[in-house]
């Protein structure tokens, strides 16, 4: 039988429609996968024990005729920022060593309703702080296309484990590009959806007015599948959109296979590219507007002067948020406690929890938060970030006159080097910088693989930008564009893996 864990989650969805294949093999073969590599890559914090059986349980009903959703026993990795009864959940951090929260996320209760089968939980940036996983409070997670490398963050497991091919889908959070990044970085497909599409409910906070979760994959479509699982109105998320959504599987489907862009306006935006982006990403990025153009889409030039910004304005509003959010982790409710030798008030015993339990750049937000926040300070930092938000929300306004989708590279550069910026929290903040505004202005956007870089043989990604509510242009478009530098290239874009440092 061919290598199971090659295959994508549309293909083995039609294998399990079809009776082909069981679920109990899928998984079978993923855990297998999982035991063979991830010694090198540590995508994983926890792999579930209740994988198989799940699986089981899926091949009954379809064996009793039940009738199950596209995904069904199908399996996938969860981020650890994610809530799950039946797993630990410690967002990267020490604090949560061990903690098994009492309910499922909305998303993952979504994925067990529609029988997908959970394998475990990805690695991460301590609560979701970072852009290459280093800020693990469990170890980092290494680049599977170079062990020495990093997979982007803060969702590095989840873009490991799908690049590796642990997993055929996965589940991440993008705050600031935590999903968009690592895909990036990797040679995966990760969707940030519009603010308010997919629910938070259970995703740990980081950043509440800037969190949404979506997927990590391997294709354009297999995003799409799973964002119709987990997308849609959630009472239990009070910034839960009530639209009705199209379905993005047709619309990646449809896309693949006209192939047509003819009539979209794509806007490449002048500020998210040029100095300082790697000399692949950038020839990369060009033969993609090449392959667009061809393909009848109207190129137009956006500018973005705000974007410059943005960077500044996220890391006083994210601090902000995060302290605040951070502040239930005071050893009274859940996670660890430590006390202080020879004992001490509820405050010494919260001080020492925080001190043991949180990591170096954990501290250095929510200290900086607590900062922007103080009276006296408040206006002139944290006032004057939300006013820079509202000026990167106009420029989107303006540049979505002109374009129906936004274009950049998804990240600056290639994977760099495990340790090379750990020293230094700016040159790790600027990792974001392509990716950032979209979450300041909640609306969706897809990074995808545009090829490798030639200088290093290292993926890189493309991003694409929709308004808000308009993620279903992310699948039209992301899906043509895929097929389109496939058809240029002659193979898939995630085979181009031939060197991939784990074993095949
Ligand atoms: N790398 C960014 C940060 O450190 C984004 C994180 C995220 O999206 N969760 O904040």
């Amino acid at each position: 039988m061919a290598d199971l864990t090659r295959l994508t989650a549309a293909e083995l969805s039609q294998k399990l429609q079809a009776r082909e294949i069981s679920s109990v093999d899928v998984t079978r073969a993923h855990l297998d996968r999982i035991a063979a590599v991830d010694g090198d890559i540590h995508a994983f914090l926890h792999v579930s024990s209740a994988a198989l059986a799940t699986a089981a349980d899926v091949d009954t009903r379809r064996g009793d005729g039940e009738k199950l959703g596209p995904l069904a026993g199908v399996p996938i990795a969860i981020k650890d920022v994610l809530c799950t009864f039946d797993m630990p959940s410690t967002a990267g951090s020490k604090i949560l060593e061990g903690w098994v929260p009492p309910y499922d996320a909305t998303v993952v209760r979504k994925l067990r309703e529609a029988h997908l089968v959970p394998l475990g939980k990805t690695n991460m940036d301590e609560f979701a702080m970072g852009s290459s996983t280093e800020h693990s409070a469990f170890g980092p997670t290494h680049n599977p296309w170079d062990l020495d490398r990093i997979p982007g963050g803060s969702g590095g497991g989840s873009a490991a484990a799908v690049a590796a091919y642990e997993a055929p889908l996965a589940l991440g959070s993008d705050t600031g590009g935590s999903i968009r990044q690592p895909a990036a970085v990797t040679g995966s497909v990760g969707v940030k959806p519009t603010y308010g599409g997919v629910s938070r409910y259970g995703a740990i906070a980081l950043a509440s007015s800037l969190d949404q979760v979506g997927p990590v994959t391997r294709t354009v479509l297999d995003a799409a599948l799973l964002h119709d699982v987990i997308g849609g109105y959630d009472p239990r998320d009070s910034t839960s959109l009530k639209d009705p959504w199209p379905s993005f599987a047709d619309a990646a489907r449809t896309g693949a296979r006209d192939r047509s862009l003819k009539g979209v306006r794509v806007g490449v935006v002048k500020q998210l590219n040029g100095d300082g982006f790697q000399v692949g990403v950038r020839d990369r990025f060009a033969e993609s507007l090449e392959v667009l153009a061809a393909a009848g889409a109207e190129i137009v030039e956006v500018s973005a002067p705000n974007f410059e910004y943005a960077i500044a304005a996220y890391y006083l509003i994210l601090p902000a948020e995060a302290s605040s959010n951070l502040a239930k982790f005071d050893s009274v409710r859940f996670g660890l406690r430590v006390n202080p030798k020879g004992g001490g008030t509820v405050e010494d015993v919260m001080a020492a929890t925080r001190e043991a339990g949180f990591g170096p750049e954990v501290k250095r937000r929510i200290i900086l938060g607590t900062y922007a926040l103080s009276a006296g300070y408040y206006d002139a930092y944290y006032g004057s970030a939300q006013k820079v938000r509202t000026l990167i929300q106009r420029d989107f306004d303006a540049a979505f006159e002109r374009a129906d989708v936004l274009i950049s590279p998804a990240a600056p550069t290639t994977a760099f080097k495990l340790g090379e910026k750990l020293e230094d929290p700016l040159a790790m903040y600027l990792n974001d910088v392509t990716t950032i505004p979209a979450n300041l202005a909640g609306i969706p956007g897809m990074g995808l693989p545009m090829g490798l870089a030639p200088e290093d043989g290292l993926p890189t990604g493309i991003q694409l930008m929709a308004p808000a509510r308009a993620d279903v242009r992310l699948y039209s478009v992301g899906a043509a564009l895929e097929a389109l530098l496939e058809d240029r290239w002659g193979h898939t874009l995630i085979s181009q893996a031939p060197e991939l440092a784990v074993a095949r």
